[in-house]
């Protein structure tokens, strides 16, 4: 089975990096791709250009030198706002069964997607423990209304997440501290392409 891992990556960081060697000792899959989204419809415009974070992921994959790590360019190419469900559809056709992997903060807003119920029949949805809270699946499954009969079951998986975020790394580089949790060539890409006001 092949693996979905979607972001803004607005920049990749180990966390995310760290996050996807974890899966794939846990989880056999044989490619694993990092799709970074054009524009998240639930979150404000990224700081970095779609062809900027794409090139950024790029760079920490090949730093990580694990050669089931690709990077799924559509959302990108498409140039306007993605949805899960649309990649889905048609990776899932070219591809077969899919796994579709979401942190706990992300899946809790899983009603507002597009589709949501019609993602859990295309995808097996691995959510996993970014944060230390509790697993979510109950609430967010039951506040979709009646399962549909062609619903995949949802997988909860605990990981030991690296304290990381894109955020962070941001208000570093605005406050011209150096940040922490970049791969060195995505921390070079950064300072070359004068990124978050660097
Ligand atoms: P931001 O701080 O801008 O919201 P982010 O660091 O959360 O960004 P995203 O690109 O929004 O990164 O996240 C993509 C996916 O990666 C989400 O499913 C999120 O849960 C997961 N993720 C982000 N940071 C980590 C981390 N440190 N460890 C494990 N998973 C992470």
């Amino acid at each position: 089975m092949k693996a979905l891992f979607g972001g803004s990556f607005d920049p990749i960081h180990l966390g995310h990096i760290n996050l996807a060697l974890q899966l794939l000792k846990r989880f056999s899959f044989s490619e694993f791709y990092f799709v970074p989204a054009y524009q998240n419809p639930l979150k404000g415009g990224a700081f970095a250009s779609a062809d900027d974070r794409e090139a950024m992921v790029g760079l920490a994959i090949a730093e990580a030198n694990e050669p089931r790590f690709r990077v799924l360019d559509w959302e990108v190419k498409r140039s306007e706002r993605s949805y899960t469900v649309d990649t889905l559809d048609l990776f899932t056709k070219m591809n077969g069964e899919t796994a579709l992997l979401i942190g706990d903060e992300v899946f809790r807003e899983f009603a507002k997607w597009k589709e949501p119920q019609r993602i859990l029949e295309l995808a097996h949805v691995i959510v996993f423990s970014r944060t230390e809270q509790a697993d979510p699946r109950e609430a967010v499954l039951a506040s979709l209304g009646p399962a549909s009969p062609k619903q995949k079951p949802v997988q909860w998986i605990a990981i030991d997440a690296l304290p990381v975020s894109s955020t962070d790394i941001r208000r570093q580089l605005g406050q011209k501290t150096e940040p922490q949790g970049l791969s060195p060539l995505v921390r070079r890409f950064i300072k070359d392409h004068a990124l978050y006001a660097e």
